[in-house]
């Protein structure tokens, strides 16, 4: 069954993210599924989970609404190819991993043409690799929700909200930083960048 998200907001999806790929088709698929499997009623309160930062990340922000700067997409950077969802209402939601065999075959067939590509442009070279990354899009766009993920049952609970925290200022630069990203250091209160530039001198 084909992505049921309607064209138009497929184009402004990827006129957010800047262009079309495959990684934004895995996004806007793991999307569908949260949108028409876990949100139903539209009154969801949807939080993500996201373990990787590649580009579906924007499709999932664009299309469900979960966005980094909101506090309900979470990056774990496990670098995986998989997504939580929880409804915050209900506890309830799925732990969806791209399923490898969705894409080896193509993969298979790419690697070793970007390798080349990589180490050497050729027109010819970028060409195939750009039939191959069509041929993989085009596969996401079309394959049924249930053979491109594998839909876990979720390990744990939604993450709680995000606490205000105290700022603190940072002994070195003078810049106010949220207190857990602090680091003490010889007695000092740091930030994270003037806490590695004093590290890396001993
Ligand atoms: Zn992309
Ligand atoms: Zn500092």
């Amino acid at each position: 069954m084909s992505c049921s998200i309607p064209q138009e907001t497929i184009d402004q999806c990827i006129a957010f993210h800047g262009h079309s790929c495959p990684g934004l088709t895995i996004g806007i698929r793991a999307a569908e599924y949260a949108r028409t499997r876990l949100n139903q009623d539209g009154g969801a309160e949807l939080v993500c989970v996201t373990e990787t930062d590649m580009c579906g990340v924007d499709a999932i922000q664009f299309l469900t609404g979960c966005t980094v700067g909101k506090g309900n997409m979470i990056h774990r950077d496990y670098g995986k190819m998989a997504f939580s969802f929880f409804d915050r209402r209900t506890g309830e939601g799925v732990r969806l991993l791209l399923r490898p065999e969705s894409r080896q075959d193509i993969d298979a067939a790419l690697a070793p043409r970007q390798r080349a590509l990589d180490e050497q442009y050729t027109p010819e070279g970028a060409a195939a690799v750009a039939v191959l990354r069509q041929q993989l899009q085009d596969r996401f766009m079309t394959l049924p929700l249930d053979a491109m993920f594998e839909a876990q049952p979720l390990q744990q609970g939604p993450p709680r909200p995000a606490k205000i925290l105290e700022s603190l200022t940072c002994e070195a630069c003078g810049e106010k930083t949220m207190e857990s990203r602090t680091r003490r250091f010889a007695g000092q209160t740091l930030c994270i960048p003037c806490f590695q530039a004093r590290e890396q001198k001993i």
